[in-house]
């Protein structure tokens, strides 16, 4: 069934779920919906079809999917569908037969492709109404940038290479010229996303091109320095512990990006880690982490971590805390082991019983907080610069260095009022919690080169 040509222009309502990846994902379909004149509608209502971009990567994120996929349907009845779940079909067909289509992750034609069977676009040569950083997400000061696509490894929980595919990263020069129309846009810190940040350029054999008139290889190193030239926060995410990691810390004493370091470990017991086929689980982490520390003492560093993956054992547990307490992680996330459909950890042998993996949960949670809220304590007093994110109040909700939006912790400046969402400033830290600073303004700056 094709939908006739509406006089208005063409409505096209979206629902964007799951990671940061995906966000972009999003971000690039919107883009591409508004360079050809569709309009994005506010509200199912006002939609002529709904784009649902799912996540699949646990049972709670598919069940979400889902229910918004059912959502969609039932207050405006055309939706396509797109996104990680996109790649296992029969599981939307099972619940939402009357869905119109289904693309998989990362298919922008085939999205675009069924968006203009069912909503053709109306031509307009005047309608150019797409701003050359993209449309985006994201409030104006920050926004993702997205580096690859898919990923090599072969984590014994994760089914994300079979929905993503083989690494496939962007070629540098593309990449810093997203970097700086975004930077020209306004934006503040750049969001370095992908699913190994730090394989970047392998698939290519660190291709190399030019930028600024200088030679960049597609490579970790040369990808943080471009970034690095641009004079805006650079935070890097889903980087794995390889040697080469080291060289990036340089750019961080100097400032040139942030000190933060979002390394998912997962688990500190090298036969978990070898069970979970973790790559970089050979590595000597601890002793890299203290030579990080070592090096650039404002290093913050981000992490998740699994409890009771199949098999861990009570001594493996034990090691993990251990771990931890040597680590000193700044940041830290953790989940209890859930199997996913598709994945080879299923198969593995003794899964630990939910009633232990609740209260391993709870005794790395304790604590992982004991941890942060010792490390918060240690920069009262300290004057930092922070991003103002919003205003709450006569607050500001601002970040630091060692905060990504979202998943880690704010600082709130109690005489804020008068800052705006973006804007850069100065602030002694006046208290800690668990998770959040307070401060004091002392100084705004309206823009400045990275700093802590
Ligand atoms: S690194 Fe492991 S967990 Fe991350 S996407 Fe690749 S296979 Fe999955």
């Amino acid at each position: 069934m094709t939908a006739p040509r509406a006089p208005r222009a063409p409505r096209v309502g979206f629902v964007s779920l799951g990671c940061p990846k995906a966000l972009v994902d999003s971000e690039r379909i919107l883009t591409g919906l508004r360079a050809e004149g569709y309009d994005i509608a506010p509200t199912y209502r006002d939609a002529d079809v709904v784009v649902v971009n799912t996540c699949g990567f646990i049972d709670a994120a598919i069940d979400e999917s889902l229910d918004a996929i059912g959502e969609a349907l039932a207050e405006n009845g055309r939706v396509i569908v797109t996104g990680c779940l996109g790649a296992r079909p029969e599981r939307i067909l099972e619940r939402h037969p009357q869905v119109l289509k289904i693309t998989g992750p990362h298919a922008y034609e085939d999205v675009m492709g069924a968006v203009h069977e069912y909503l053709p676009p109306r031509h307009d040569p005047f309608l150019d109404l797409v701003p050359p950083q993209g449309i985006r997400l994201t409030p104006r000061h920050y926004a993702y940038l997205k580096i690859s696509e898919g990923c090599n490894n072969r984590c014994s929980f994760c089914i994300i290479p079979s929905l993503r595919g083989r690494l496939a990263s962007r070629p540098i020069d593309e990449v810093l010229r997203e970097a700086e129309r975004l930077v020209a846009a306004g934006v503040k810190e750049l969001l370095v996303i992908s699913q190994d940040t730090s394989a970047y350029g392998t698939d290519v054999r660190y291709a190399s091109a030019a930028w600024r008139g200088q030679t960049y290889a597609a490579r970790f190193i040369d990808l943080a320095r471009g970034l690095g030239s641009l004079g805006v926060w650079v935070r890097l995410h889903y980087v794995y512990p390889y040697p080469h990691v080291d060289e990036v810390i340089e750019l961080m004493a100097e400032h040139r990006v942030l000190p933060y370091l979002d390394i998912p470990f997962q688990h500190g017991s090298p036969s978990v880690l070898k069970r979970m086929r973790r790559p970089a689980h050979a590595e000597n982490t601890l002793a890299r982490i203290r030579a990080w520390r070592a090096q650039c003492p404002e290093l913050t560093i981000r992490s998740t971590f699994i409890v009771g993956f199949p098999g861990e054992t009570e001594a493996e547990f034990a090691e993990l805390l251990a771990w931890l307490d040597d680590a000193e992680l700044d940041r830290v996330g953790c989940f209890k082991y859930s199997p996913v459909d598709g994945a080879k950890a299923n198969a593995l042998a003794d899964p630990v019983a939910p009633e232990v993996q609740e209260e391993r949960y709870e005794r790395f949670m304790e604590r992982a907080r004991a941890i942060s809220a010792k490390r918060l304590a240690a920069r009262v007093g300290k004057t930092i610069e922070v991003l103002v994110d919003k205003i709450d109040g006569d607050s500001a909700v601002a970040r630091s260095w060692a905060d990504a939006p979202e998943i880690d912790g704010v600082v709130r400046i109690r005489n804020g009022s008068g800052l705006q969402p973006g804007d850069l400033a100065q602030v002694r830290v006046t208290g800690a919690s668990e998770y959040d600073l307070q401060a004091r303004l002392t100084a705004r700056r309206a823009r400045a080169a990275p700093s802590v």
